[in-house]
């Protein structure tokens, strides 16, 4: 059974989920499909990946209850002004096919851009929650000083913070700002997106050994002890089972440690820096 983690609203979302970045839109609905046959019910969209409308057919054609399966999408760059913000949710709720969104996250902060600006979008996502339809709202790349100004202008933390983790880069300093501000961190990126060498460190090579167990579950695992949500992508479905199957073991503290100390800091980053990142 996935455990869940309660959220600072008090909703719950499953710790493991299914991601779908760089998943194609004319495949989505087969591999989204796939992961709810695995047994995922949690899945992670955005309006960037171009796919929401794969993911909303899947989770129709699979037959689960709408409140079985817990959605995430995110509001893509070019619509971070305000009048924007409801419109392209409304866009998102047509593409998925749903009434309601579970989870809805501004993608990137974009501090350079929108006069460094996204406070009054923050204000807009939560303006959001007032008739139900979106359940929860939150952010993904924010770092602690975009996290102090939304909450300081608003008096409201996002209930996720959805930022790149993984060995190679633990992203501590956000890490515990999200502790301090009762935020749950979402790591994108878990496996290192399958190309930072991560899988074949000989730490987790030794960790994956020790339980029988494949270097992909080894991190995973460290991550979910780690109390972090996870949703790893794969167009594969025994990629799927695989990194699904990491409830029936648990690393040593040494294997934890040794997995910790594998941090590179910022030079271990595989994604872009938030604090520059500017694409729209
Ligand atoms: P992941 O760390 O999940 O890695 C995915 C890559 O690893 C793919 O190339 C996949 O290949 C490969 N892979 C998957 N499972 C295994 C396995 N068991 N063994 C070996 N290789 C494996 O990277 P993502 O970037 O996809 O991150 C997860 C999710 O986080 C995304 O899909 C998206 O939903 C979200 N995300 C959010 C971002 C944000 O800015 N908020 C940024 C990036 C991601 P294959 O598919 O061929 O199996």
């Amino acid at each position: 059974m996935v455990p869940n983690i309660e959220l600072s609203d008090s909703t719950d979302i499953p710790q493991i989920g299914f991601g779908t970045f760089l998943v194609p839109p004319d495949e989505t609905a087969r591999v989204v499909a796939e992961a709810l046959e695995v047994g995922y019910r949690h899945i992670d969209t955005a309006q960037g990946y171009g796919n929401e409308e794969g993911v909303g057919e899947a989770v129709r054609r699979s037959g689960l209850a709408r409140e079985d399966v817990y959605l995430t999408s995110k509001l893509t760059n070019s619509k971070h002004a305000p009048d924007d913000v409801r419109s392209s949710f409304e866009e998102t709720l047509e593409k998925l096919g749903v009434d309601y969104l579970d989870l809805f996250l501004i993608h990137w902060p974009l501090p350079t851009r929108y006069d460094g600006d996204f406070v009054s979008t923050w204000e807009a996502m939560l303006g959001l929650l007032d008739d139900g339809r979106l359940r929860s709202a939150g952010v993904s790349n924010f770092e602690p000083d975009h996290l102090e100004r939304i909450i300081g202008a608003t008096g409201r933390a996002p209930v996720v913070n959805q930022v790149e983790v993984h060995p190679y880069f633990g992203n501590e300093a956000v890490r515990s700002a999200c502790a301090s501000h009762g935020i749950a961190v979402e790591a994108w990126g878990p496996l290192g997106q399958g190309k930072s060498g991560v899988l074949e460190d000989p730490a987790v090579l030794d960790a994956a050994r020790a339980h029988g167990k494949t270097p992909a579950q080894a991190i995973l695992r460290w991550h979910l002890q780690r109390g972090d949500i996870i949703f790893p992508k794969s167009m594969h479905r025994e990629r799927m089972a695989e990194n699904f199957d990491i409830l029936d073991f648990a690393l040593t503290a040494e294997e934890v440690a040794a997995i910790d100390a594998l941090d590179k800091g910022a030079s271990g980053r595989v994604g872009p820096d938030p604090k520059t990142f500017d694409r729209v």
